[in-house]
């Protein structure tokens, strides 16, 4: 299901514990594999990795822990590769970039909004926001304060409104505006796959009537604390609509967000960015080998 769950993962260092200062065996491969299962890697990856480090030493390319923890580094950064992390954008003069953000409610989605129109406003972007979202009045309210203060317009319905009329209206004003970027926040109260699928693809549908090519990019807000629940919710949206790329937030915690790596192995979602705080400021674009670095520490 969709709800929130899942211990989080603070490995609090165990991957570099079962490797540093010892000989490879079979033991401690096992010991590593599990360790890298409690960093919510995702069993499929644990075993992978697992597998390749033993095939190594088998075969005399590693003898020790010290020796495997770089190489463990490395195959993990590689699951990421670089031209991910760029944010999609409309063809110049083909009018506004339109990014729509999904999520279940909680996960950090209106915040995480506020932080992308920081992103983009300091990237000199004007930004039209769409609070699709009608059913939950405190959000919007929430997005109209730091949309204010980030001198973002926003486009509302009236509480409970259809969200695709929302839609609709933002599009339309975004080509009027001429403005950049049109940020669509959408409703993430929903438990079942069809009304989520007929919503977002309603959405969908009369923004891309308006602004072809639109949406350009589809970011999921997942929760870093929410543990291998957040591989069902990315599957749960991925059926529902196509995904572009995920928003990871709450790595500021205990929780280092190995899940983003089981959602890469099994639906092969980038990241785009982090969120590092509950101020529109604390973001940072998906950096790779910090985030490996992290997960290990
Ligand atoms: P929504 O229900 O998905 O729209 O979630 P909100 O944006 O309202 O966030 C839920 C809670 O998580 C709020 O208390 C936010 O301040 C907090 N939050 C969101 N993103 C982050 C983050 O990156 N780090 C931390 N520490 N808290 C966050």
């Amino acid at each position: 299901g969709l709800s929130r769950g899942g211990a989080g993962s603070a490995t609090g260092g165990a991957i570099k514990r079962v490797l540093l200062g010892k000989p490879l065996s079979k033991a401690v491969l096992r010991d590593l594999e599990k360790a890298l299962i409690s960093a919510d890697v995702g069993v499929k990856t644990a075993i992978e990795l697992r597998k390749d480090l033993e095939a190594m030493w088998e075969r005399g390319e590693v003898a020790t822990g010290d020796e495997a923890l770089p190489m463990l580094k490395e195959q993990l950064v590689a699951y990421f590769p670089d031209e991910d992390r760029t944010l999609a954008a409309a063809a110049p003069g083909a009018g506004p970039t339109v990014i729509l953000v999904a999520g279940i409610n909680g996960a950090g989605k209106t915040t995480s909004i506020a932080k992308l129109c920081k992103v983009l406003r300091d990237r000199e972007q004007t930004v039209l926001l769409a609070a699709c979202d009608t059913f939950r009045a405190a959000a919007v309210e929430q997005l109209g304060v730091w949309a204010e203060r980030l001198g973002v317009q926003v486009v509302r319905g009236s509480q409970g409104g259809d969200p695709a009329a929302v839609a609709f209206d933002a599009a339309a004003a975004a080509v009027a505006r001429g403005v950049d970027v049109l940020l669509l926040d959408t409703a993430g109260r929903l438990h079942t796959q069809k009304p989520l699928m007929d919503q977002l693809s309603k959405i969908r549908r009369v923004v891309a009537k308006q602004i072809p090519g639109a949406p350009h990019e589809v970011l999921l807000v997942i929760d870093a604390t929410t543990g291998q629940n957040g591989v069902n919710q990315a599957r749960v949206f991925s059926e529902a609509t196509e995904v572009t790329g995920i928003f990871l937030t709450k790595l500021d915690g205990s929780a280092k967000g190995g899940i983003v790596v089981a959602i890469r192995e099994a639906l092969n979602l980038p990241v785009k960015f982090v969120g590092l705080g509950e101020t529109p400021a604390d973001v940072a674009p998906f950096e790779p080998a910090a985030f490996v670095e992290a997960l290990f520490s």
